[in-house]
């Protein structure tokens, strides 16, 4: 007989880690996967039939690369339950370091336009409208089976946000208070890519440097944002400097990063200033 305590362990054993382990055994077993005081209790009880099949096949996939994200449907990003799969990027806690950063330029503003571009499973952009519930969110993306996933957690959470279709800012009017995006910024032939091969490509690969898509970006919002308007942007942790020398020169005021959770300048922005031409 195998207890709960002994598969974990032996999970663990074979490379996976604890926390993966544990929200996968979650899973298998029908329970929420923040449930982990749960199985301190239960450490004791047996695990057979379905439910250990069932997690034997989830650490399997686990082990060959799948994130946990994609096993259990589910991800938590900025407090949101959202539900992901391998249509978009699986959400990562760096990226809350963009949303705190869009929410302090946008809290001047009473009822600010925000466009997130790339939205993938619409993580960004829900962050925002939950916290800044009289915003007025744009959520875009190029891939139509990554903004069903967007538009389904968009509803399921309640929150407003408007998905559309679109490459970057083409054929969006503005003016936004505010443009963000966790775009794809890792280079083509990068070998990180190669522990990435779940997730869509078209969400992390961008051209030789990885920069193809921001400077896209960056060349494109000028014209749709209001002046003193914000361009925010996640970026690798390498290309702070190259992201802002963009920025400088379309025009941009008061660029500058901020850091992600392990002390890497993971995203860049400007403002526009007034008077842009
Ligand atoms: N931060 C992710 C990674 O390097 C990539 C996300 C992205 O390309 N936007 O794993």
């Amino acid at each position: 007989m195998t207890t709960i305590a002994q598969a974990l362990a032996q999970a663990q054993a074979a490379g996976l880690a604890r926390i993966d382990a544990q929200m996968l055994l979650l899973h298998a077993l029908g329970r929420a996967t923040h449930d982990r005081a749960w199985l301190l209790t239960h450490d004791g009880d047996a695990l057979t039939g379905e439910p250990l099949a069932r997690w034997q096949a989830l650490c399997a996939r686990r082990a060959a690369g799948e994130p946990v994200a994609y096993l259990t449907g589910h991800k938590e990003f900025y407090g949101l339950a959202l539900q992901v799969d391998a249509r978009v990027l699986d959400p990562r806690p760096d990226t809350e370091t963009l949303v705190e950063w869009a929410l302090e330029v946008l809290a001047p503003c009473p009822a600010p336009r925000v466009a997130d571009l790339g939205t993938g499973s619409g993580a960004i952009a829900l962050a925002l409208q939950q916290q800044h519930p009289d915003a007025q969110v744009l959520a875009v993306d190029a891939s139509a089976e990554a903004l069903a996933v967007a538009r389904a957690n968009a509803q399921r959470l309640g929150l407003a946000v408007q998905c559309v279709r679109g490459d970057w800012l083409a054929g969006l009017a503005g003016p936004f208070d505010a443009i963000v995006s966790n775009p794809p910024y890792i280079p083509a032939q990068d070998p990180h890519l190669a522990a990435l091969t779940h997730e869509p490509l078209s969400a992390l690969a961008s051209g030789a440097d990885g920069l193809d898509d921001i400077r896209t970006i960056v060349a494109q919002a000028p014209a749709r944002l209001a002046p003193g308007g914000w361009l925010l942007l996640e970026h690798g942790w390498d290309q702070a400097e190259a992201v802002q020398a963009l920025l400088r020169a379309a025009g941009f005021a008061q660029v500058q990063g901020r850091r992600d959770l392990a002390g890497m300048v993971r995203c860049s922005g400007g403002s526009l200033p007034a008077g842009h031409q």
